[in-house]
């Protein structure tokens, strides 16, 4: 039998957890009650953002229907802002579960990546400059609370 270099288990210090409880600094696009989305440091292509559940889920199979749904309902604002600042319809909405599927980080989250499958950068290569990381998510902040 194949043995699955897999975590079930959820790591309290893991990055985004981190986050969440304001340990670690990030570039905030959104947040509400349930879900926390911000900008990727290591983006696949500019206006690269995350959005995470504020539950402790490692991937899909812990994520809980509230969580689920307000997760995709602040995805789709994420989504719409995208399209407004960068002006482009195509938006790819990626989620990784497992290692094996080249998941990094073991919260739950989702991507969302203006750019087409055939422009994708690298996953997790190249470090963003921070200074355009923050006028990126103000933008995309700015829009989603008009
Ligand atoms: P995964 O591989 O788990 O689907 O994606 C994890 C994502 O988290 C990657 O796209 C990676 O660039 C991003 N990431 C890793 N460390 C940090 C960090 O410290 N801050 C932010 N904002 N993103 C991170």
């Amino acid at each position: 039998m194949t043995e699955l270099n897999q975590q079930t288990t959820y790591d309290d210090n893991n990055i985004f957890a981190k986050m969440l409880d304001g340990d670690i600094p990030y570039h905030k696009v959104y947040e509400d009650d349930k879900t926390l989305a911000f900008m990727d440091i290591m983006p696949q292509a500019e206006g690269h953002v995350l959005v995470i559940p504020k539950q402790k889920a490692v991937d899909l199979a812990d994520l809980e229907p509230e969580y689920a749904a307000a997760v995709l309902m602040t995805s789709k604002k994420v989504m719409q802002a995208q399209r407004q600042v960068f002006e482009r319809e195509g938006v790819i909405q990626m989620q990784l579960n497992g290692s094996q599927a080249g998941q990094t980080v073991f919260h739950y989250h989702v991507h969302l990546i203006p750019s087409s499958i055939h422009e994708l950068g690298g996953h997790a290569v190249t470090q963003a400059d921070n200074n355009d990381l923050a006028d990126i998510a103000q933008k995309l902040a700015a829009v989603i609370d008009a």
